[in-house]
């Protein structure tokens, strides 16, 4: 399948029924070859036939979302039902009193020296992560948990502070606050203790070049293992309205993120393609 097509293709879709703000990558040109007058034949149309759309495979009936019976609402109200499919990009939010049940301190889960144990996610995140981390630190990989759980005013403080050191690129950096995967209780952010050499910067923390460390690289290779998939990888971004971040992976289940890896499709791509209808009326300025 052509990726880069498709891309195009579904992003156009997806931002026309949006109406967001996001740049678009520009369609390809047509390829048609130019032919000499005298060759000018009715085969020379055979080479300007589109090419078909793209078959798409969704899995509706592996993961089944109810349509609410619940009046359509502004997405900056809405209030998702809890399994683990909600789409939360630049245009689809969240109410920022919704928290998400059963949240669990991570300390009963994961060893004390990868994470806080105040840190929170739901409790089928926290038992997923427990078997990921321990399979990773078997391999050799010193993970560490840098953020779980945020709820939508811990996002304004981190927003902020990416505001303040970035203000040119926050809205492709950091989530605006209820436009953030970390208010569902399933995202995590992972860090690795080689980066500050990595990056010569002692103090870092988040930087693409987590992909490049040896906790990054297993991950890529093993977390759908666990139901966890990465959210924004690259190419994503007309989905996510966010970079390439691969420390941001985001639990969905095993067969879920068994299927993504599979076929291809982003996240955030596959949960809107499946949708049963607008869970909520997208914001128009969620970037
Ligand atoms: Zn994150």
């Amino acid at each position: 399948m052509n990726r880069g097509r498709r891309a195009v293709l579904l992003a156009t879709i997806f931002l026309a029924a949006c109406q967001t703000q996001a740049a678009l990558p520009s369609a390809p040109a047509p390829t048609g070859t130019a032919l000499p007058a005298a060759t000018l034949a009715p085969t020379a149309t055979a080479t300007l036939t589109p090419t078909p759309a793209p078959t798409l495979t969704p899995l509706p009936t592996l993961f089944p979302r109810p349509t609410s019976s619940a009046p359509l609402v502004a997405c900056s109200e809405r209030r998702p039902s809890d399994d683990l499919y909600v789409l939360v990009n630049s245009s689809f939010g969240l109410d920022p009193d919704y928290v998400p049940p059963d949240l669990v301190g991570l300390g009963n889960y994961v060893p004390g020296n990868v994470t806080p144990p105040d840190l929170l996610l739901r409790r089928a995140a926290a038992e997923a992560l427990g078997r990921l981390v321990r399979a990773m630190q078997a391999d050799g990989p010193a993970p560490t948990v840098l953020s779980a759980y945020r709820g939508y005013y811990d996002q304004i403080v981190v927003y902020q502070k990416w505001q303040e050191q970035d203000p040119a690129y926050v809205s492709q950096i950091s989530a605006v606050p209820g436009h953030s995967e970390h208010q569902l209780g399933t995202a995590v952010d992972f860090g690795s203790p080689e980066l500050p050499a990595l990056t010569g910067d002692p103090s870092a923390r988040f930087s693409p070049l987590f992909a490049e460390t040896s906790e990054g690289r297993w991950l890529a290779v093993h977390a759908h293992e666990y139901g966890f998939t990465l959210t924004s990888p690259p190419g994503a971004e007309a989905w996510t309205g966010l970079t390439y971040e691969p420390w941001h992976y985001r639990y969905v289940g095993v067969d879920l993120a068994a299927y993504l890896r599979a076929s291809g499709y982003f996240l955030a791509e596959y949960l809107y393609l499946t949708m049963t209808g607008l869970p909520c009326i997208p914001d128009m300025g969620g970037r």
